[in-house]
């Protein structure tokens, strides 16, 4: 026993140095992924409950790395946020989702996007000019989803810059309601008008004895805030029905979609349009 927990320390010790190692080379690998092109989006819905209908969409982005295939955002956004190229992402970003929404309108598919914002941009104050100037020249239908953890770094300047954002008609919303450091007063500061249940709540919200509870009451709270409410992770017909009944606004998750490339998103809105 004694030598099996000595021989996990040592690998626990050993995959730690690694991922520093690889945090380092992503980190300078990640300017010239953004400049040639390895980086890409993918696109999942956001469904109406009451109408049935696609709301909107949400998009995440991905490294097609030539060495490492494929990486996801967990794996290097910290990094981007650390080594400063995440405004350079979320601009490459923005931009992106405005060319795609134009295949989307041509392709007959009106829909706004919601796009991630680190919580470290919120006290950038380049970024926010660039990314009000990108919105308003486009005219393009974006929101921003950001977390309250992001809000608590730095309050003032960042409730500034959220009422800037929401000033020239960008909708926010409040990302991963519940997992982090989560606060009433910001809830009631923030010009949001959606709140998104974080997934943790919602995976195992049928087999729980808990999650039902906090689900309910937050879904009360943000109706009460006259937010609109959003599941993330609604994974099953089971946890779909729930949150019909609990009045849950819109839903996100596997059931209806995993997040896919824009070609694939493009023929799921093109399949939903002829139910
Ligand atoms: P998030 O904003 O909470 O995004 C939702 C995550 O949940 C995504 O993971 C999505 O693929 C996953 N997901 C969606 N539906 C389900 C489901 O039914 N079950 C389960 N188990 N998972 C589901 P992903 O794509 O790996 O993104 C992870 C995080 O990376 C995102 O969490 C977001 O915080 C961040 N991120 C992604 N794209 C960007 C970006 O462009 N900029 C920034 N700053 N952050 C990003
Ligand atoms: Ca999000
Ligand atoms: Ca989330
Ligand atoms: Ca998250």
């Amino acid at each position: 026993e004694q030598a099996r927990s000595e021989s996990r320390v040592v690998t626990l010790d050993l995959s730690d140095a690694n991922s520093a190692l690889d945090r380092a080379s992503l980190m300078r690998e990640l300017p010239h992924a953004i400049a040639s092109g390895q980086l890409f989006l993918q696109y999942q819905p956001k469904v109406n409950v009451r109408r049935q209908e696609i709301a909107g969409a949400e998009a995440l982005v991905r490294w097609r790395h030539p060495m490492r295939g494929l990486i996801l955002p967990g794996d290097f956004i910290s990094a981007a946020e650390e080594c400063g190229e995440i405004a350079g992402l979320t601009l490459w970003t923005m931009r992106q989702v405005i060319a795609d929404q134009q295949v989307m309108q041509a392709h007959g598919h009106d829909l706004p996007v919601f796009i991630n914002i680190s919580g470290v941009l919120l006290a950038d104050d380049a970024f926010v000019a660039e990314a009000c100037l990108i919105v308003k020249e486009s005219q393009a239908k974006i929101g921003f989803e950001i977390t309250e953890t992001a809000v608590i770094r730095d309050p003032d300047s960042a409730i500034a810059h959220l009422q800037r954002f929401s000033e020239i008609g960008i909708p926010l919303a409040i990302d991963d309601y519940g997992a982090g450091l989560s606060s009433l007063a910001y809830l009631k500061q923030l010009p949001a008008a959606e709140l998104k249940i974080d997934k943790m709540f919602v995976m195992q919200l049928t087999s729980s004895n808990r999650d039902p509870l906090i689900v309910r009451s937050t879904i009360d709270l943000a109706h009460a805030l006259e937010m609109e409410v959003t599941a993330e992770g609604v994974e099953t017909p089971a946890a779909l029905a729930l949150l019909s009944v609990m009045g849950c606004d819109m839903v996100q998750g596997y059931l209806i979609s995993r997040p896919v490339a824009l070609d694939a998103f493009i023929r799921f809105l093109d399949d939903e349009g002829h139910k």
